[in-house]
This record gives structure tokens, sequence and C-alpha cells, in this order.
């Protein structure tokens, strides 16, 4: 394990300064206080450094993994909140925001519904209910079809298993969604692999236990089974624990939408928009 991080540490430093000189893209690194350009480094981008480093180590024949999150990394979450607001506005409750509900845009919607739901008008007495109609459906297999891909995941994911990296999708999805996130998954053309070998999907078991915490757990385990060069994630607090976990990785922040007070990120962390900048 400690053999595995210092090795770990050399490949990327060793990438770093071999791709450092010929990229050109923009890439942001965390301060501690938010978003901030590098500007005295020319630095790769972490993505493609993912696959340089996933290429190198697949190359020696080493078990390596690359850790993706599912809700709001790879697909984009909006459109199931947006289909149960509708179905929200169907009922008796909702009826007076019908209209308001039809006229809403993605991009209203933000981090689950509370926004939207202040956009239209609705009183914050009567939120909590309409969580509580949300999370009922949010949180099953069958909404997860009006899900889409985020832009360039499908294609980056397919270009880190083609490196021989094995695939983790890690979601806080529980157990109950495991059928269902799969089909998902093939739907809408991610990898999949029957056998478990080039990916390979892990979920929650206890719906109670914080995502941050079963994610730290995992990554863990996985580090004990092998190589872990990179995760990538939405929310704040999961990649300060993958960073804090997986110390030598590159730790992606996939800047969407996250869960209010988030932490400051920890420094060394990355930070990119979409999964299209790792596309040449
Ligand atoms: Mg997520």
């Amino acid at each position: 394990m400690q053999r595995s991080v210092v090795a770990t540490s050399a490949l990327v430093l060793a990438l770093w300064l071999q791709v450092c000189g010929a990229a050109n893209a923009a890439v942001a690194t965390h301060t501690g206080h938010g978003v901030a350009s590098a500007p005295s480094i020319r630095a790769a981008n972490p993505l493609k450094q993912m696959l340089a480093a996933g290429r190198q180590a697949a190359a020696n024949h080493q078990h390596v993994m690359v850790i993706f999150d599912l809700d709001d990394t790879l697909f984009r979450t909006a459109p199931r909140s947006l289909a149960i607001l509708k179905e929200w506005s169907a009922t008796p409750a909702g009826q007076p925001y019908t209209a308001k509900v039809a006229a809403l845009t993605l991009e209203q919607l933000g981090y689950g519904i509370d926004g939207a739901l202040g956009e239209i008008g609705v009183p914050a007495s009567q939120v909590p209910s309409i969580d509580k109609f949300w999370a009922a459906r949010f949180f099953t297999s069958e909404y997860l079809k009006y899900d889409v891909a985020n832009p360039g995941a499908v294609d980056f994911v397919k270009a880190v298993q083609r490196t021989g990296v094995q695939v983790v999708y890690m979601t806080g999805r529980s157990t109950d969604m495991q059928a269902g996130t799969q089909k998902a998954l093939i739907d809408k053309g991610f990898p999949w692999d029957p056998a478990g070998l080039t990916t390979r999907l892990v979920v929650k078991p206890e719906k109670a236990t914080p995502d941050y915490q079963f994610k730290g757990e995992q990554a863990k385990a996985l580090a004990a089974e092998g190589t872990v060069i990179g995760s990538i994630d939405n929310e704040p607090r999961n990649v300060n624990t993958f960073h804090q976990v997986l110390p030598a990785a590159i730790v992606v922040e996939l800047a969407t939408v996250h869960s209010p007070n988030p932490p400051a990120l920890l420094p060394g962390i990355y930070a990119v928009s979409s999964f299209e900048s790792a596309q040449p």
C-alpha cells in the first residue's frame, strides 16, 4: 500500500513533467477559497493526465482504476427532477403552479428542486412536503430514464476504459437502485462489462451512511487491491475525502451542481466544468 502510493506519486509526477510543456489547456486548481486559475503553471488538463497515467500504468500491467460518480457527474439529473415536479404540478396541491412548472427550464433547477420552487413562488411552508414527494421518486430506478449523460461523459469513460484502466462507477445510490442503475448506464451508452472486469458498479448498502463516508471507505478498499489513479465527483465533500484517502490520485471536481453549504475544496484538487475539456 505504502509502496503503491509512492510509486503512483512518482508516476503522476513524471507524467506531469512530461505533459506540462505540451499542454495548452487551461486548468483550475483550488486554493482553498474557490476556483482560481494557475497562470504560472501551464498545466495539463487533469482529464488528459488521467488518460496518460492510465496508459502508462496499464502498459506496466498494473491493476489501475478510475472512480466515477454518477449523479450530476456522468448523468445530469435536472431532467429527472423536472419530470417529478411536473408530476407534482398535476396533483391537487400542485395545480396552482402547473403553468409555472411547465415553463421551468433545466437551468432553473440547479441542485434538487428547492431553488426552482422558490422561483415559481411556492411558499416555504409547502416546500418540505414537495421535497418528500420529490425524494420518494428521485431515489428510485423508475425515474432514471429521465437523466441524460453530461456532455463528453460517455466518450471520456470509454477513453479511460480503452487505456486498460478499470472504470469504477461509485454512487451514493442504494442497493435497491443497482439494477436500474446498470440499465441506465447501458441505455445511455456508458461502457458496461457484464463480467465486471473492465467496469464495475459500487452502490451504497446502507442508505443512512453519508455519501462521503461510504465513498472514503470504498476508495480505501479499492486502493488495497490496486492503484486508483483518479476520481471525478461533483460534490466538494466527496472530492475532499478522495483527496485525503488517495493523496497521489488526480482528484477532480466536476463543477456542475452540488448540495448546499459545501466545504472549501482542499488545495491540489482540480476543477473542470465539462468532460468535453478532455477532447482533443
Ligand atoms: Mg454526484
